[in-house]
């Protein structure tokens, strides 16, 4: 059995929240995997599209200055990613993503929660420019398809 349907299985047992989503995921590559002819993985640890194929998301890898602290963000509005830093680039990438909810913490400002708020399993926070949901547990989240951009 894969770690992400246990995590899911000990999650829905303990709580009942369960509840599974598609969202979409922006980052950026620095090689060319995903182009036309390019299938290979890179070895590049600055790669985030080879790595998160490679290893899935690493909570410990993600960047601390988001607006909900250390936690792999997504969205369910694609444009959101295409708009940011991540995509407007030949280098830009997007990745839809499997997320387990779990208990959802609603949010309405960025910095009202800097890490994972106690009895919860995630951050919401419903913005202008589209939705945000925080995971902040490596097995919450699963890439599932890539989008590259260029
Ligand atoms: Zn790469």
């Amino acid at each position: 059995m894969n770690q992400f349907l246990c995590f899911e299985l000990t999650f829905c047992d303990r709580i009942t929240y369960c509840n599974e989503h598609f969202r979409y995921h922006g980052t950026t590559r620095s090689c060319q995997v995903g182009d036309n002819g390019h299938t290979m993985l890179c070895h590049s640890s600055l790669c985030s599209v080879c790595s998160i194929i490679k290893t899935s998301f690493k909570v410990s890898l993600a960047n601390p200055v988001g607006g909900f602290g250390k936690g792999i963000y997504t969205s369910s509005a694609s444009n959101k990613y295409v708009s940011a830093n991540y995509c407007d680039s030949s280098k830009g990438a997007m990745f839809v993503t499997k997320v387990v909810l779990g208990k959802v913490r609603n949010v309405s400002s960025f910095g009202e929660v800097n890490s994972c708020p106690r009895g919860s399993q995630l951050v919401f926070y419903n913005g202008r420019n589209g939705d945000e949901a925080v995971v902040y547990t490596n097995n919450a989240i699963r890439p599932v398809f890539l989008i590259v951009f260029g």
